[in-house]
């Protein structure tokens, strides 16, 4: 029995995307590819990582991986044509969707004004098996800082001390949901330099072990999304979950 048929998500007048993820490299399994597909076509992409993913390497203290893997962030961004990227110093392992956390949010909308906002999956259960806390959390906090960002009188001292306007985005996409529902393709240099991004977090995917190959996994990951597609010539696509806000 062939899977239904997916659409693909129409980023015709896209200009402005703003990517929120808990840690360095969570934008680098899959999602980082429709941001070298934006890139290439003139969008402009931000990423705001809550946490520097300081407690993600077991055998090295915190105050040495924080800034080892913002420096692995920078390259992966480079990578995929981004270079507004912003580490936040919220808590590794423990973040929460806060209401201290959704301003963070809230902020960083109503700095770049994105008509598509990017974040993860807010589910306990997801594809790969059980979702981390922090991915968790940042996922719920997203969803409601989109809100918060587009009513003027949550957080208002954003507009009165910070001279932020209130800015509605139109698109919140979740790359890994366990339901998705559009694709975006990635075949060709996006998925390239996906891999790259990837690649570029050495030291960390060192540290976990094992023989994992980005280039691999990358493959594996968009062109099983892309046989969902009606389209023979996308050989590689990202699957998301696409909610019109
Ligand atoms: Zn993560």
């Amino acid at each position: 029995m062939s899977s239904p048929t997916l659409p693909f998500f129409d980023d015709t007048d896209v200009e402005r995307v703003l990517c929120v993820v808990a840690h360095p490299d969570d934008m680098e399994y899959g999602a980082s590819a429709a941001v070298a597909r934006w890139t290439s076509l003139g969008v402009r992409v931000s990423y705001l990582l809550l946490t520097a993913g300081e407690a993600g390497m077991r055998s090295r203290p915190p105050q040495e991986v924080g800034p080892l893997r913002a420096a692995e962030q920078r390259a992966a961004c480079a990578a995929v044509g981004v270079e507004d990227l912003t580490i936040l110093d919220l808590p590794d392992g423990t973040l929460e969707a806060s209401l201290q956390t959704r301003k963070h949010i809230t902020r960083h909308i109503r700095r770049t004004r994105p008509d598509v906002v990017i974040t993860q999956p807010w589910e306990l259960q997801v594809d790969w098996g059980l979702n981390h806390a922090d991915h968790r959390a940042a996922g719920l906090a997203t969803v409601d800082a989109m809100r918060d960002a587009d009513n003027p009188w949550v957080f208002t001292d954003l507009l009165t001390e910070e001279g932020l306007d209130p800015w509605g985005a139109q698109w919140l996409l979740v790359p890994g949901s366990p339901a998705p529902d559009q694709l975006i393709d990635v075949s060709g240099k996006p998925l390239q330099q996906a891999v790259e991004s990837l690649e570029a977090h050495a030291e960390y995917l060192a540290e976990l072990g094992g023989d994992f190959s980005p280039a691999a996994m990358l493959e594996e990951i968009t062109a099983s999304a892309a046989r969902q597609s009606s389209l023979p010539q996308v050989s590689h696509a990202l699957a998301v979950q696409a909610h019109r806000m």
